[in-house]
């Protein structure tokens, strides 16, 4: 080896040395592996439609405790149905801030209860609302006088839920399946709507019971649906088989708290859905639930939880 060579090893070796101090700089420094979370990529089996460009429907199921509110947007049209407690008021603004969500083509009460329209009148007075659907009952209460106030306030009216009526929301289709009759019982006053886009469907029964049910089911109307919002926080008075079995659905959503008074969900109700293989999504264990669809495939922001348990064991 002659001078010139050994001079030209030791550059080499220099460099490599230098190399080499610059990768354990920049890994210390995290630049090459940053430390985010983000070090493996996510699964992912193919595009998600959360990063779509193309026209979607998304369903919110606002975790808004012992209490409804559902936000479904639809190619930046929006509908949302109920509003949580008086107490929500900012929970649910804020959510809609956070969505972008500007206007409202269409507010539901879908009944007088303080836990689905609670909320509402704070919604109606922030935000530009199109039309207010509610059924034909009204309640001696505060909170509905206010959202009638509101209503008035906004020189809006109130529009009655007619069973068969039908209403655009983007190019999805939502068609009012309840409350076919009148009620003694408030609940049984709700409101159900059936909401299509492509060939995907979603089913909202608010606090419906068996009674309504059975009328839905006496109507013959479609309630067939790959998600349904299960009626009154899933209580077992909304758990009516005949029903569910005419609805078939993939995924089930049940709203309620952790603790509540009520003991929702009840045992028969997640049993029903554990026998039957229905994937359970519940806001008490996983907080705020969202889907997306294109009209054929529906992803989830989440797994379905696997605790088919009620809200308090005692
Ligand atoms: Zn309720």
């Amino acid at each position: 080896m002659n001078r010139k060579d050994n001079a030209k090893q030791q550059m080499l070796i220099r460099a490599l040395i230098f190399i080499a101090i610059l990768i354990v700089y920049l890994v210390m420094q995290g630049d090459l592996f940053p430390s985010d979370g983000y070090n493996s990529p996510a699964p992912t089996a193919g595009p998600s439609l959360w990063n779509s460009d193309g026209p979607t429907m998304e369903v919110h199921y606002i975790d808004v405790g012992q209490a409804d509110s559902i936000l479904v947007s639809v190619e930046g049209e929006h509908m949302l149905i109920d509003a949580g407690n008086n107490e929500d008021e900012d929970l649910v603004l804020q959510y809609l801030a956070e969505q972008g969500v500007t206007s409202l083509r269409y507010v539901v009460g879908t009944h007088p209860h303080e836990d689905h329209i609670g909320a509402l009148d704070g919604v109606i007075l922030n935000m530009d609302v199109e039309k207010v659907l509610m059924p034909k009952v009204s309640a001696n209460t505060q909170t509905y006088e206010n959202v009638l106030k509101a209503v008035k306030k906004k020189k809006l009216k109130v529009t009655a839920a007619v069973p068969g009526d039908t209403y655009e929301l983007g190019s999805a289709v939502v068609t009012v399946l309840g409350p076919v009759k009148k009620y003694d019982d408030l609940n049984d006053w709700s409101i159900v709507l059936r909401v299509e886009y492509g060939a995907r469907s979603f089913l909202f029964c608010a606090d419906a019971e068996r009674p309504a049910l059975q009328d839905i089911l006496n109507t013959g109307r479609t309630v067939a649906s790959d998600v349904i919002k299960m009626g009154h926080h899933g209580s077992s008075s909304s758990a009516y088989d005949k029903f569910l079995e005419a609805v078939n659905p993939t995924w089930a959503v049940i709203t309620c708290e952790t603790g509540n008074d009520y003991n929702h969900p009840h045992i028969e109700t997640v049993e029903w859905l554990k026998e039957n293989q229905i994937l359970l999504f519940r806001t008490d264990k996983q907080g705020h639930v969202a889907a997306i669809t294109d009209g054929q495939t529906i992803e989830w922001n989440m797994e379905p939880t696997d605790d088919y348990s009620r809200g308090i064991i005692k």
